[in-house]
Formats: C-alpha cells, sequence, structure tokens
C-alpha cells in the first residue's frame, strides 16, 4: 500500500458530526432475561427462551428444520455435517467472505474451491462457479456479502444442473431478498449469526435452517453431538460437535428478532440513498443491487478507479476522512485463498490429510481470482446502521462527491 499523504487540514468537515451510533439492547432484552433467570434449566433442548426463538425465527423464515447454535461458523459447519460431505469433496465459496464460511467444509475434509466474483455485486460470478465444477464438487456455498443478494437464480439453476446442494451463508444478510424470497431459504441450507457485529445479534450465536427432506431430519443431531434428544437415546451413528445455543442467548435473539423488520428497513433506506447519491460519480463506483433483489446494508461496499480520481486509494480515503467520512481502505486484507493457513495448507497442525492420503490435489498457492483481488486493491467500506438518519448520509454523500469531484478535474 502506498503512504498516504496528509490532505490539509480541513476547518469545517462536511460530515460534521461522529457515526451515529444505534442502541442496540434495552427493556424487551431486559425482559426476556428476567423471566429466564426464574427458570429451572438454561438447556436449550425444550428452554422457553429458545422455543420462542425457533417460533419467532419461523415467521422470518419459515424452516421445517431448524438448530439455533452457538455461532455463524457452527451453523455453517452443521450445513456441512448434515450433508454428510465425504473426504475429499468440494464446496465451492467466495474468496472475499470471513473464515466461518470455510472451516466447516475443512474440519469435515471436504475442500474449499475459490469461484471469482461479479465486480459489482462482490458476490459470486455464476461462470467462473461453472469454470471451478470437476466431478468432485458437492455444494456451492452461496454467500451474500454486506447484505446484497447472490444470483441465486443462476446458481440454483447450476447446482440443479449439476446436482450440488446449496448452502447459503446469510451472516452479513439477515433480511436480505431475492425477488422477494428473503435469503436462506433458497438452498438446502440457510445460515444466520448472531454475532456481536451482525445486524441482530446475542454476543454470539447462529441458527441453521433447511427444508429439505434429506437433510432435516439430521440437522439438530449435528449440532448435539449426534444425540437424538427426542427418543432419548445416546448410541450416536455419527460423529458430531456439541454446537449448541443455549438459553441466556435464545432470550437476547428472541428480542432481537423483534427489532429486525425495523434494522433492516432503515438499513435499506440509508444505504439506498448514499447509492443513490453516488450515481454518476466520476471514479466512483457504488455496489450495485441487481433488479428485483432487496439489499440490507450490513455495512457499505464501494470500489474506486484510482486512475480517474488521479490518486491512490489512500490518498483519496485520507481526503474522505478529513471531511469526517468514517472511510476504510479495503475489507479484508486479501482473497481468503491467501491467508497463511492456506498457502501453506497448515489444516491439521501443519498436515492435510485429504491432500496427503492423495483425495485431492488442491494447491492453493496457484489459485487466483483477479476480480476478487482487484475488488480488495480498490474497494473502500463505510459503516452503515440503522441509526443513520437521512440528514446524515446525505452528508456522507456530499462529501464523497465534493472530494471526487475535486480530484477527478
Ligand atoms: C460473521 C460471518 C460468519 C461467521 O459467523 P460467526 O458467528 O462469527 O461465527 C460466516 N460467514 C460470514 C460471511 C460472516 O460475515
Amino acid at each position: 500500500m502506498s503512504t498516504t499523504s496528509t490532505p490539509p487540514p480541513v476547518l469545517s468537515p462536511i460530515v460534521d458530526e461522529p457515526v451515529p451510533q444505534p442502541v442496540r439492547w434495552g427493556d424487551a432484552e431486559l425482559e426476556r432475561l428476567a423471566a429466564m433467570v426464574k427458570q429451572p434449566s438454561l438447556f436449550y433442548y425444550n428452554g422457553p427462551q429458545t422455543n420462542a426463538l425457533l417460533t419467532d425465527f419461523r415467521k422470518h423464515y419459515p424452516f421445517k428444520n431448524l438448530f439455533p447454535c452457538s455461532s455463524g461458523t457452527a451453523s455453517l459447519h452443521i450445513a456441512v455435517g448434515a450433508l454428510r460431505l465425504r473426504p475429499g469433496e468440494e464446496v465451492i465459496v467466495s474468496p472475499i467472505t470471513d473464515m466461518g464460511s470455510v472451516i466447516g467444509v475443512l474440519y469435515q475434509q471436504g475442500v474449499p474451491v475459490f469461484a471469482d466474483l461479479d465486480p459489482r455485486t462482490y458476490n459470486m460470478d455464476p461462470g467462473s462457479i461453472r469454470r471451478v465444477i470437476t466431478p468432485k464438487t458437492r455444494a456451492i456455498m452461496a454467500i451474500h456479502l454486506a447484505g446484497n443478494p447472490c444470483d441465486m437464480t443462476a446458481i440454483l439453476a447450476i447446482a440443479k444442473e449439476h446436482n450440488l446442494a446449496v448452502i447459503e451463508d446469510c451472516a452479513q444478510s439477515w433480511g436480505s431478498r431475492h425477488q422477494g424470497t428473503p435469503v436462506g431459504l433458497m438452498g438446502d441450507f440457510g445460515c444466520y449469526s448472531f454475532n456481536d457485529f451482525k445486524h441482530i445479534a446475542c454476543g454470539d450465536g447462529g441458527i441453521v435452517g433447511t427444508n429439505s427432506e434429506r437433510y432435516g431430519a439430521g440437522l439438530s443431531k449435528w449440532g448435539d453431538k449426534c444425540y437424538d434428544r427426542a427418543g432419548g437415546t445416546r448410541d450416536p451413528e455419527e460423529l458430531a460437535p456439541n454446537y449448541r445455543m443455549s438459553e441466556p442467548q435464545s432470550a437476547v435473539c428472541v428480542a432481537q428478532l423483534g427489532k429486525l423488520d425495523d434494522i433492516v428497513a432503515r438499513r435499506n433506506r440509508a444505504g439506498s440513498l448514499l447509492t443513490s447519491l453516488l450515481q454518476d460519480l466520476p471514479g466512483v463506483l457504488p455496489p450495485v443491487t441487481r433488479e428485483g433483489n432487496y439489499h440490507s446494508y450490513w455495512f457499505y461496499f464501494m470500489r474506486i478507479d484510482p486512475a480517474v480520481l488521479k490518486c491512490t486509494r489512500a490518498e483519496f480515503v485520507a481526503e474522505l476522512r478529513a471531511q469526517g467520512v468514517a472511510a476504510n481502505a479495503g475489507y479484508i486484507p486479501m482473497p481468503v485463498y491467501r491467508y497463511k493457513v492456506f498457502q501453506n495448507h497448515n489444516f491439521f497442525g501443519g498436515a492435510w490429510p485429504v491432500r496427503d492420503c492423495g483425495l485431492t490435489t488442491m494447491d492453493y498457492r496457484q489459485v487466483s481470482c483477479p476480480v476478487a483481488a482487484a475488488i480488495l486493491e480498490d474497494g473502500i467500506t463505510m459503516p452503515l446502521n440503522q441509526a443513520m438518519s437521512d440528514r446524515y448520509i446525505e452528508k456522507v454523500g456530499r462529501a464523497i462527491r465534493t472530494v471526487a469531484e475535486r480530484l477527478a478535474k
């Protein structure tokens, strides 16, 4: 990254107020927790808080089978486990995501295969997905980045054609909809995170759902040591981790779900407004939401063209910050396949059993997704939340416009 030349001090920045911060917890959470401490047990199975979570979650996401769990990472691992992924089988993933998307695949001895991205939505490009399909491909993980839905029409068509399962990683996309359908309901599994940073949160938690006849029966066992809670027997047929949710987490999640629609509507309004304010601005490429899709803006992710702006990204971000915009250069530091753990195939104490046993020839040092790499090189992220008024967003838009128009002259 180039060194930042500090822009001249701005006496009255256009964004003349700190980033608005929402109040995230309050009476609704307290009421739930107060009722909870009177319970004799805090165990999830048949727990009143967890049962309420299941009921309320279904109002937003009508899944037949659900398992509330300890994190978004756990929800994805449970999906991969319930799929009965076999060692060496491949799951197609995005190179711009959280490690949580790939952790479960690797623990099940599967092989994450990286597809490249659409340059404007930052989601997997269907053409690239097709190019990385092999006889070992078992599933596509559709990761709806930043709240922007993937092209599920194309992904489901590819999956059908090649008989692949689809796992939707909805950790960043609470409330997002693809052609009217909430994300998570279109694939075989929908996976969600309640970690502290997501739209709604309980500190750490997650939930996974499926409407599939084939995978539904195994879902809950897959996050609970393969114990059969309903039958009460203890003779596990398979190896499965303990990823259970607990009552304190569920209590907070129920209260949070009550706020979901409002949070999502406000974020969509703020994000859409900012995108509209950045149209036709030289050198600035706001994110694109495909026609008919609904973006819930977990954060705001735009790109720039440094050639048009005649400056580096670092310089542009410094100018934005001088105008009071909470802009950050980039998102994750590099595509996931470039992380040390992948470059060294250091998945299990320095070894990678599936490769050592000849079940895969994958070499992550050879992987290249040029669009993903470019997005991370010229991308700029900004916080976006439900406390941001139109007036605040208008200031942010005006600041970006002022800086870009001056530089692009
Ligand atoms: C946050 C996140 C996860 C993991 O969720 P945790 O609850 O932190 O384990 C997975 N995928 C994506 C895209 C995420 O943003």
